[in-house]
């Protein structure tokens, strides 16, 4: 079919945003909303209502096939409800494909926003041409997709692909998952900043870090100025996540793994260890064949990732 515009959306938990994508892959009108969590469930699907509406109108284009959500889990992608995303609260239980569905008169599908931004570098970013593909974004939480034979792959009930709660430490800390020592628990930008801050409170290192207002920003400022205190924990980060990797590409057996968020900027500081230790440990066979890059989309894999995915209902 020739012609297909749809919108993909991206809900956070500050932001709405919405992209109209052309065939191409060109995002042709953007609109974006604050989430008004604050008002309720009701005015958070408006501003989703407004935003698709807002770019279809910024585009100047008044027909679109479908829309494309990506939102934060847990959610059931098949019936399109949000579970209970630990950040939009009033959200909790939400039938999200339904509810638009009515007010936009489209086909509209729900998806998590880590498979949104996997399946959106792998049709036009890092994944691009390669057919198994796993994005993993590095930010709050650990999140990932995971693409199979050219497949956004999902699991018997859309839970696919949590490569968070995979467990590299089983005497680790509690995760909320209920599973402990996962992967989100050492190496997500919130769990460097903690494991930075109780090494500062319990060791005393040399360090010009201090504990309050910590952030990865400022320890990758701290160790790209010498100090060698922040270098180190950048090199356990990196250790942790190349183990986590490891262990999913021995089940997965993707061919390049995309690296996203925060921590992912800061390049050779996070990617030199991972992989260092992904080819101590990798598989002989494999691990010489396998890709650790950089993501290429930024902010927008997720809007892409939403609009292409909506290409398949229309
Ligand atoms: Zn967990």
């Amino acid at each position: 079919m020739s012609d297909v515009r749809t919108v993909g959306v991206d809900l956070g938990g500050t932001n709405t945003r919405a992209g109209l994508v052309t065939d191409s892959g060109e995002i042709v009108g953007r609109f974006r909303c604050p989430t008004r969590l604050d008002l309720g469930a009701d005015a958070v699907v408006q501003g989703m209502v407004d935003c698709v509406r807002g770019a279809a109108e910024e585009a100047g284009i008044s027909e679109i096939q479908a829309v494309g959500i990506g939102a934060p889990g847990p959610l059931d992608p098949f019936e399109g409800v949000l579970i209970s995303p630990e950040n939009l609260q009033c959200m909790h239980g939400v039938r999200l494909k339904e509810q638009l569905e009515a007010a936009l008169d489209l086909p509209v599908v729900v998806d998590n926003d880590a498979n949104m931004a996997a399946l959106g570098e792998q049709w036009l970013g890092a994944g691009r041409g390669v057919d198994h593909f796993m994005c993993v974004t590095l930010g709050t939480g650990v999140g990932g997709g995971w693409v199979s034979n050219g497949q956004l792959m999902h699991g018997f009930n859309g839970n696919a692909a949590e490569v968070g709660h995979i467990t590299v430490d089983w005497n680790g800390p509690l995760c909320p998952c209920g599973n402990y020592g996962c992967l989100e628990q050492y190496v997500s930008a919130t769990a460097m900043v903690r494991r930075t801050r109780e090494k500062l409170e319990a060791e005393r290192p040399e360090t010009a870090l201090r504990s309050e207002g910590l952030t990865t920003q400022a320890i990758f400022e701290a160790a790209e100025a010498g100090d060698g205190f922040a270098a180190h924990m950048f090199e356990e980060t990196g250790f942790l996540l190349g183990v986590g990797l490891v262990s999913l590409v021995n089940v997965l057996n993707v061919e390049r793994i995309a690296l996203a968020g925060g921590l992912a900027q800061a390049g050779e500081r996070i990617f030199e260890p991972t992989r260092r230790v992904f080819m101590e440990r990798g598989t002989v066979g494999v691990k010489e064949h396998v890709q650790i890059v950089s993501a290429g989309l930024g902010d927008d894999a997720g809007i892409l990732g939403a609009a292409r995915h909506a290409r398949s209902v229309v």
